[in-house]
């Protein structure tokens, strides 16, 4: 980006040594005009007449007068020059510290204005607030209305933040819906801060009138202040979007303070970052076991693979802290493969008739090549396809569905089984179960706690096991902890139960010892149905 003050210096620089040069060339004409007029005047005689050399002299003169006047344009032209320049100068500058679409201050304007606010704020004991906010589906705005309509609502906005939050405010555009503003309050005012934010909340959640379209969008704020003697503006912009992160992942309407929790969270989340890629580098993912059971005979069908870290200082961690973390980073594909390949090694060593089913993340369906990877993880733990059952959810097909389409087509036509996982979640729709070519439906958990506290939970497993039974889909449910959410099950129709009444997730030792004493017939099946 254009910086304003370098150049301003420069021409500064240059338009004062070029008019020295310019007024020391007049000078000089000026002084040789002297010399040359009292040369001149010397050959006139004192009746009028002229020396006999007086040529000589008057071409000088009339040199003189000519270089003068050329000068002197000369001067004229490049003062035009000069103010041209300083125009562009004063453009420059001012594209380089706002945001050309709406006129509001960028990031470099917001830095440098807030800059001098604190010097006068802090010689007040004021404090500095920024209010951080970022327009929540902003993208939705331009999809539907076009990018014409974005511009059109975005300069409504910045027309009445000013009229909202007064003069002093310094208002930014950061990004294309992030904003920010600036300004200075007493120690004793934070409730007005929290006003302001409020009142920027309203201001940008307003209905506006487009031609006889209605634009309507939310926003998520979060405040941060510090003392404006002592203030960094990059930290308490900062904080202000580590406490407007916090509103938006918790989709709090309100505005949010930022409190020292945050950072410390961040922190966290920086070292598990660090802990993952060291961790996939030195084989702490591992493979847990949970045991999939057929609700009929109580006999073990399969295994469900579930990602497990053997930290070395804080023991086994489960998935809800690192895959999401894993999937930010962009490194879930390499955890995923890592774990479903050691699984596969192992159980290609169990019963031929065990099953094993293995989760495969949105981001992970959005990557052409997933398919031949499996295949390679196949070929290479000697595991054969069709004990393979790919487990996806709803979501992963939303992004896009035409390639979804055809990751699932290459790993069926392998031999592959493909489960659509957690099923009532999120946007579930029966048609989904239609969409693509499922080999098994598994209804999420949470409709299985209180199944029978809970009507619309029956009735959700109803619907589903009759719409899957007719489509010859067998349905497993997950999350059966205890003998009454199983007999439920089994009532309401499903076919193979997974949870902690059956067995928790468990590593491949302790998997590779159930099985044995299993196949001994030293261990009951896993149902009070096949136990009698
Ligand atoms: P999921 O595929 O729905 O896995 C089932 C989750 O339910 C597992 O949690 C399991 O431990 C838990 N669970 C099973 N039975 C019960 C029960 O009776 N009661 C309760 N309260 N919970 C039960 P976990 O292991 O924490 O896994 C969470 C999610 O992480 C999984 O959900 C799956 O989506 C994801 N995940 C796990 N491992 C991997 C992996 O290797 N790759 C990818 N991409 N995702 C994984
Ligand atoms: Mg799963
Ligand atoms: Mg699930």
């Amino acid at each position: 980006m254009l910086s304003s003050r370098p150049i301003a210096r420069n021409s500064g620089v240059l338009s004062a040594r070029r008019d020295a040069i310019v007024l020391a060339i007049l000078i000089t004409a000026v002084l040789l005009l002297i010399w040359n007029g009292s040369t001149f005047f010397s050959h006139v005689r004192i009746d009028g007449s002229f020396a006999s050399d007086v040529r000589v002299a008057s071409t000088a003169l009339t040199l003189n007068v000519a270089l003068i006047l050329f000068g002197w344009r000369r001067y004229i032209d490049l003062q035009h020059e000069a103010e041209v320049r300083a125009e562009q100068d004063r453009r420059a500058a001012l594209l380089a510290t706002t945001d050309p679409a709406t006129g509001l201050f960028n990031r470099k304007g917001f830095a440098d204005r807030a800059t001098q606010l604190c010097l006068e704020a802090g010689a007040r004991g004021d404090n500095l607030i920024v209010i951080s906010f970022q327009i929540h589906r902003f993208k939705s705005v331009n999809d539907q209305h076009g990018y014409e309509a974005g511009e059109w609502f975005l300069r409504s906005i910045a027309a009445a933040l000013p009229l909202e939050l007064g003069e002093e405010a310094l208002i930014a555009r950061l990004s294309g819906d992030e904003f920010a503003v600036a300004l200075p309050l007493g120690p004793s005012e934070s409730d007005r801060a929290e006003d302001l934010a409020d009142a920027v909340l309203r201001t940008v959640a307003r209905p506006l009138m487009l031609d006889d379209r209605i634009i309507q969008v939310g926003a998520f704020a979060g405040i941060a202040s510090a003392p404006a003697a002592d203030a960094s503006i990059p930290d308490v912009l900062r904080r202000a979007d580590m406490a407007m992160d916090r509103a938006r992942s918790g989709r709090v309407t309100r505005p949010v303070w930022f409190d020292a929790g945050m950072e410390r969270a961040l922190i966290a989340h920086g070292e598990i970052e660090q802990g993952i890629r060291f961790g996939l580098d030195h084989g702490q993912f591992v493979p847990y076991f949970e045991p999939q059971v057929d609700l009929a005979t109580g006999e073990i069908v399969g295994f469900e693979v579930l990602a497990r870290w053997n930290h070395a200082l804080s023991g086994v961690i489960g998935p809800d802290v690192f895959i999401p973390v894993a999937e930010e980073i962009g490194l879930i594909g390499r955890l995923s493969e890592q774990v479903i390949s050691e699984a596969l090694r192992e159980a290609a060593q169990w019963d031929s008739g065990i099953k094993i089913s293995v989760n495969i993340s949105p981001s992970q369906l959005a990557d052409g090549w997933l398919a031949q990877r499996i295949v390679r993880i196949l070929a290479e733990t000697a595991f054969p396809a069709e004990r393979l059952v790919i487990e996806i959810t709803e979501t992963s097909l939303f992004s896009d569905m035409d390639l979804a389409r055809s990751i699932v087509t290459s790993l069926k036509n392998q031999g592959m089984r493909l489960a659509l996982d957690d099923f009532g979640t999120g946007f579930s729709s029966l048609a989904h179960i239609r969409s693509l070519p499922f080999d098994i439906i598994k209804i999420d958990r949470s409709f299985v706690t209180n199944v029978t506290a809970k009507k619309e939970n029956v009735a959700v497993i109803r619907a589903v096991t009759t719409l899957a039974a007719a489509l010859s889909v067998p349905v497993c449910v997950e999350g059966i902890e205890n003998e009454e959410a199983y007999s439920a099950v089994v009532r309401l129709g499903g076919t193979i139960g997974q949870g902690w009444y059956f067995g928790k997730p468990m590593p491949a030792e302790q998997t590779r010892e159930l099985l044995a004493a299993r196949s001994r017939g030293e261990q009951p099946p896993l149902s009070a149905a096949a136990n009698g």
